[in-house]
């Protein structure tokens, strides 16, 4: 089974890998253990939220700090990818949500920040239109709606929580608390994914408009949990807004976060229906690799399995989260080529003691080396094999967690690697 590019990895950077190569007329396969990191995040794309990494103070324009940024950081993904390509890749990307009816607002050049569920804030760059009234620097009242029943979200502590933020002048909105009772799924449990499934339907949101609307006060914008729609939550949050003559925001809940969900989705079904074939669910691939290319992929542990083949492979299977990356007492490798990594090896410098730290935890930056052309390198700096190329978290030097990149780092080293992969042809 011959194809021109296997990508390996379904996150978000194997996603963009292979609209970047079917773009390029490549026949392209997908190969993957799981749908990755997606539906752990906010759905939200972060460029790059703080820099150096640990300022406490938010970058307010990602683009104006990319100027200094190669400086600081010659070898970060960023710097190899650059800003033309990096503005092009997020524009292709927002291109091909809007095509699929979850629009992102926003751009590179400046972020957002928007409440998370225990009312802190996320500084991020695009956002799905469903979450953009929320975005923290609107003055106004508003009021936070949780669901009794739904455990993932507690707007009495969300609310508290940023009215601290305001009261210290951080962000501009003040916020109230309700609770609502008697949501009834029909003898469902009360979660994320079938609350989100239920809002799909009008009926459903007519009864739910209903039960709101008493509860709202005049002027008041209207915060409730991420779960406006699986399928149609454009339409859903939209026919909301209309019902209860108000602007409403989704607030991200943790995984699985369904606009992380409808991203995946999304992109996975525009691959499919432009004829990207994609295996996911796969516990065993064993690459063949032959004087300095790779031959194949093997699907399997046994004689018989089958073997895909290609031109270009482009490896975007994720750190540690993903699965890329795993570590022994006193090793960290790369799980599927054995590449080279990038990372100290007195083990003492892999961690920081204090868990949640401002700078991050160094293991988020470890990864695989490469040249401009995004190829994986060995420490000499020679390319590993010719035809293949890494995109997304596994790449060394960035660190999705403490930058707040980590969307942006997929996108464009995605849309990169997919492209020069299809061009090895
Ligand atoms: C909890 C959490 C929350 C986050 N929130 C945000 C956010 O809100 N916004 C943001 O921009 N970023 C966020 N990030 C960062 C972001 O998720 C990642 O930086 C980015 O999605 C990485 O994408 P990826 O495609 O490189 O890897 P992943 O999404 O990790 O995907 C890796 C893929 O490779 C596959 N794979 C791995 N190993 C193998 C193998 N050996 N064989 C076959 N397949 C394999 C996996 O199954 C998967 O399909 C968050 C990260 C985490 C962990």
């Amino acid at each position: 089974m011959f194809y021109d590019v296997i990508i390996i990895g379904a996150g978000l950077a194997g996603l963009m890998a292979a609209e970047a190569a079917r773009e390029q007329g490549a026949r392209v396969l997908i190969l993957a253990r799981g749908m990755g990191s997606l539906p752990l995040t906010s759905g939200c794309i972060d460029g790059l939220g703080y820099f150096p990494s640990s300022s406490p103070v938010p970058v307010s324009s990602p683009l104006t700090a990319l100027g200094r940024f190669k400086d600081f950081h010659p070898q970060h993904p960023y710097s190899k990818v650059g800003k033309e390509r990096i503005l092009s890749a997020l524009n292709r990307f927002q291109d091909l949500t809007r095509s699929g009816a979850i629009p992102y607002a926003g751009q590179f050049d400046s972020n957002f920040l928007i409440p998370t569920a225990l009312g802190t804030y996320h500084p991020t760059c695009l956002v799905p239109e469903t979450l953009k009234n929320g975005i923290l620097s609107l003055p106004g009242r508003v009021l936070l709606l949780g669901f009794e029943g739904l455990k993932d979200f507690s707007s009495w502590l969300a609310a508290e929580n940023l009215n601290l933020l305001q009261a210290q002048g951080k962000i501009a909105p003040s916020f109230r608390a309700e609770t609502l009772a008697g949501l009834s799924l029909g003898g469902k449990a009360l979660n994320s994914l079938n609350l989100a499934g239920a809002f799909d339907g009008e009926d459903f949101r007519d009864r739910f408009a209903r039960q709101v609307q008493p509860l709202l006060k005049k002027g008041e914008k209207l915060g409730l949990p991420a779960v406006l729609g699986f399928r149609f939550s454009h339409q859903a949050w939209a026919d909301l807004q209309k019902k209860l003559g108000t602007e409403i925001f989704e607030i991200p809940l943790p995984p699985p976060s369904i606009p992380g969900l409808r991203l995946y989705n999304l992109v996975r079904s525009h691959l499919q229906g432009k004829g990207v074939r994609t295996i996911i669910g796969l516990s065993v691939l064993k690459p063949i690799m032959e004087a300095g290319e790779i031959k194949g992929i093997v699907l399997g542990e046994s004689r018989k399995s089958p073997v895909y083949r290609a031109s270009a492979y482009v490896l975007a299977t994720g750190k540690f989260v993903g699965g890329g990356l795993d570590a022994q007492r006193n090793r960290i490798f790369e799980t599927l080529f054995d590449l080279p990594v990038q990372y100290p090896r007195n083990r003492k410098e892999w961690f920081n003691t204090k868990l949640l730290t401002a700078a991050g935890q160094p293991f988020n930056s470890f990864g695989v080396e490469v040249n401009e052309n995004l190829q994986p390198v060995d420490p000499a700096g020679r390319v590993v094999y010719r035809n293949l190329f890494a995109a997304g978290g596994i790449l060394a030097h960035a660190d999705s967690m403490a930058e707040k990149s980590g969307g942006g780092v997929a996108i464009s080293t995605g849309f990169v690697a997919g492209e020069l992969a299809a061009k090895t042809r």
